[in-house]
């Protein structure tokens, strides 16, 4: 019989899918019909962005697995009406892609190329940054992203610690996990890049006590969720000078409100959540067959534990 795989997703979207999708689910030999409209109780399968217009999943009485187009989960997992296994996106393309935005912007920081981008004043400036193994980068959130980028600012050089919830061995990571180990984790870091996941547990990690363990003059980063951060925490730290600079890349509310302090203070870089995206043609894959994985009564792979909210 045919599996029908529903695409719940913004129409760019779909333009964007639909070619690599069919191409992924062809070369899978699955027999299925693919599209963005099904009668509900038809529908085995749903490939979903959590912004789309779909939030009750109830009428689909047939549904098999949703698989989330994008890494973070935090708009789906707390919905009651899903009752299926939910896969979150794992994509070497979104990887590669986050991989090249942290180290880009941390190289930026470490080399001070700011002063000179914004230095063209005729002064010749003569201080040399430090090497990179003189810098200490913490990465909280040591799981596909940041494990990916850690590896990669090591072999540049850097002192990377990571943390996670877990205990983990990474080659040339110092790794650190669970709340009791936060704290050394972050002590004296010249970078901190945060890589987590939006729980309730992960909210406000980035605060006014932790901001303070690193060490004064830091830079931050975010490319994860704009709730790790407390915004108040982090405006006063870069205003007495904790903190140096911070790019941040999402934000509690997205788009950014104009009016937010964030977008005309000085020591701030806002990106418009742009730091990587899921790749269509890699991702592809990975959509196909986890649902010929399921098919074929396999667990589906980057299974989304709901109790713990990743
Ligand atoms: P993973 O699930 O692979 O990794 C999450 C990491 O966070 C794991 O190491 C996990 O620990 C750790 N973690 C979760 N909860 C806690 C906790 N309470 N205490 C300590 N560590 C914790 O996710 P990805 O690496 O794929 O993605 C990370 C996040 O990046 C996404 O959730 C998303 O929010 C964000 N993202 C942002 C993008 C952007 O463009 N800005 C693009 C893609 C993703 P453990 O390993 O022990 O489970």
């Amino acid at each position: 019989m045919k599996v029908n795989i529903l695409f719940s997703a913004n129409e760019d979207n779909w333009n964007r899918y639909k070619t690599p999708l069919k191409e992924a689910l062809d070369a899978t030999s699955l027999d299925y019909n693919l599209g963005t409209g099904f009668v509900p109780s038809e529908v085995n399968y749903i490939i979903y962005a959590p912004s789309s217009l779909l939030q009750d999943f109830s009428p689909y009485t047939n549904l098999k697995a949703v698989l989330n187009l994008w890494a973070g989960v935090e708009g789906v997992t707390s919905n009651k009406t899903l009752k299926v296994p939910l896969a979150r996106m794992v994509d070497v393309g979104l990887t590669s892609g986050m991989v090249e935005w942290v180290t880009g912007h941390t190289l930026r920081h470490h080399l001070g190329i700011d002063k000179h981008i914004h230095g063209q004043d005729g002064t010749w400036r003569s201080d040399v940054p430090p090497l990179a193994k003189d810098r200490v980068v913490t990465i909280l959130g040591l799981g596909t992203l940041g494990t990916a980028c850690g590896i990669t600012l090591k072999k540049l050089g850097f002192n990377v610690r990571g943390w996670s919830r877990t205990n983990k061995k990474v080659d040339g990571i110092s790794c650190f996990f669970g709340d009791d180990q936060i704290d050394p984790s972050l002590m004296e870091a010249d970078i901190v890049i945060l890589l987590l996941p939006d729980t309730q547990l992960t909210q406000n990690i980035l605060n006014q006590h932790t901001l303070y363990l690193l060490k004064r003059g830091a830079f931050v980063l975010n490319p994860g969720r704009g709730p790790l951060i407390d915004d108040v925490a982090l405006l006063e730290a870069l205003d007495s000078g904790q903190i140096e600079h911070a790019t941040l890349d999402v934000f509690r509310i997205e788009p950014l409100p104009k009016s937010h302090r964030y977008w005309s203070h000085t020591k701030v870089t806002v990106v418009p959540h742009k730091a990587s995206d899921t790749r269509p043609r890699t991702s592809a894959q990975v959509i196909a067959m986890n649902i010929k994985r399921a098919e074929n009564g396999l667990e589906l792979l980057h299974l989304v534990d709901r109790d713990i909210g990743y």
